[in-house]
């Protein structure tokens, strides 16, 4: 076991500030700023839930399959640890979250795309296959009742503080699915009125629709993980973001707010506003899993400039 372990929050993990605006209709939103986190992401949570309880004297290796953010935090830990670490990214990972691998020396490996299978699928394979050798621990994230934990033991209880109960729905975006599972079973057990709805990029599929590209915000999965399978029942619906949207609102947010907020965040709150254009008095929250740094490269190209889209384009709602 990790036997120098600090405690979460020694390491200035969690207690991430909660920012109120207020929206049409007197509604409110309450944001809570992951970026705020050591290692500047919600990640870092579910990194150290993972660590927690490794047994080190079987763990010679770890390797993760990894948009980044959960990557970068699972490499300080088990560096504290004294355990390698291999990171798995695939070619959609951003510029500056390969720049930042780079620049930390995180032995890192870039999974080509396999036929047939989207970037996570692969990912997924090959780490399964790294398992299956026995040289590798994979943490597995998809299915890791731990990831679910780190927010069921602190995001949720924190938020419920902060807003004093006072929660009518939470929005979540997501990949793997502990970050939205581990809240709302904890704000479902306080209340079983608040609303759950995920978020997913349009094109991915963790709750329905059809498969197609999206640009990778550690969002989104063709199917969904065994954790949201799981807990599937504590979600209430769904929101489907077109990436252009996503982006448009990353710029709105920062120009309203002067929030530098990443792009799964702006899915979110593009959710958010579509949602407060038709409610009144509602106590909203969302979670914002890290900011806008890791994304400069996406807001500046130019593909993302334009604002052709279609009505029935930009969002779909679905009650589960
Ligand atoms: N946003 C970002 C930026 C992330 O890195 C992740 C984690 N991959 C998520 C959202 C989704 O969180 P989860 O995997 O817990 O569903």
């Amino acid at each position: 076991m990790w036997t120098n372990m600090k405690t979460m929050y020694e390491y200035g993990i969690g207690n991430t500030p909660m920012m109120a605006v207020e929206l049409a209709n007197d509604n409110k939103l309450f944001i809570k700023q992951e970026k705020y986190n050591f290692l500047n992401s919600i990640k870092a949570r579910t990194a150290y839930y993972i660590v927690k309880d490794l047994n080190t004297e079987e763990v010679n290796g770890g390797d993760e399959s990894t948009s980044g953010n959960l990557g970068f935090a699972l490499r300080y830990f088990l560096d504290d640890m004294g355990v390698d670490f291999l990171c798995l990214v695939d070619e959609s990972i951003s510029k500056e979250k390969l720049e930042k691998l780079k620049k930390h020396h995180i032995d890192y490996r870039v999974v080509k795309r396999i036929e047939n299978l989207d970037y996570r699928s692969s990912r997924i394979k090959v780490a399964k296959e790294l398992q299956d050798s026995g040289k590798y621990f994979w943490s597995n994230q998809y299915d890791n009742r731990n990831c679910m934990l780190a927010h069921y033991e602190t995001t949720g209880p924190e938020i419920w503080e902060q807003c004093k109960g006072d929660i009518d729905i939470c929005f979540c975006p997501v990949g793997t699915g502990g970050t939205i599972t581990g809240i709302a079973k904890f704000l479902k057990e306080k209340n079983t009125n608040i609303e759950i709805i995920g978020i997913e990029p349009m094109g991915s599929t963790i709750f329905g629709g059809t498969d197609g590209e999206y640009i990778n915000a550690g969002t989104g999965l063709r199917g969904p993980s065994g954790l949201i399978e799981k807990y599937i029942d504590y979600i209430d619906g769904y929101y489907q973001i077109n990436d252009l949207e996503s982006v448009r609102c990353c710029k709105g947010l920062k120009k309203e707010y002067g929030l530098e907020l990443g792009i799964s965040s702006a899915m979110t709150y593009a959710a958010v506003l579509d949602y407060s254009h038709k409610e009144k008095n509602k106590s909203i929250v969302m979670i914002a899993p890290d900011g806008m740094d890791s994304y400069i490269s996406v807001l500046e190209d130019k593909k993302y400039a334009g604002d052709g889209l279609k009505d029935n384009e930009k969002l779909i709602f679905e009650q589960l």
